[in-house]
């Protein structure tokens, strides 16, 4: 890794990290020296209507929504999915999926909703930093393709 200022998205209540005086995180960067995309999105958006309660974790909306809520719950530090933070730090990976629920209560979805991390190229995973999909407003089908 290696240490960038990260930049807030104008926001209209303002970035919440910011506020907090906090640095934000250390930018993972790969062997091919790209920044990991969700690293960026974790330094960078924070979408003023959706506000966990721990300044270690981020929802975002899913660029390409798949129903009508579709959130992306990510850890502030970079682990690469939900198995290597597991083993990793137990307790933070607790404090991701509980965000992931806080996320599900804030956007109403009390009649239920989905929670999925894929993992690896079989599980369709294609960024490689754990994000739970917070999926939910319609009924959701099964079994998943
Ligand atoms: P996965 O296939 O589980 O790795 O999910 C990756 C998800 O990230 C997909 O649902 C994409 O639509 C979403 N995504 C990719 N880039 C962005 C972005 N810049 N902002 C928000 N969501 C994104
Ligand atoms: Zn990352």
């Amino acid at each position: 890794g290696r240490r960038v200022t990260p930049g807030c998205a104008p926001v209209s209540v303002g970035c919440p990290a910011r506020a907090r005086g906090g640095a934000l995180s250390l930018l993972y960067e790969a062997p091919d020296r790209t920044v990991c995309l969700f690293c960026r999105s974790a330094a960078g958006a924070f979408p003023a209507e959706i506000v966990p309660k721990t300044p270690r974790v981020v929802p975002f909306r899913d660029v390409n929504p798949q129903a009508p809520t579709h959130v992306l719950v990510i850890p502030v530090q970079h682990a690469a999915n939900a198995a290597e933070l597991a083993d990793a730090d137990p307790g933070y990976a607790g404090e991701v999926l509980a965000a992931a629920a806080e996320v599900a209560r804030l956007e109403g979805l009390g009649n239920g909703y989905r929670l999925v991390a894929n993992i690896g190229v079989d599980g369709g995973q294609t960024v490689e930093h754990l994000h739970w999909h917070v999926l939910g407003g319609r009924p959701l089908t099964w079994p998943p393709g």
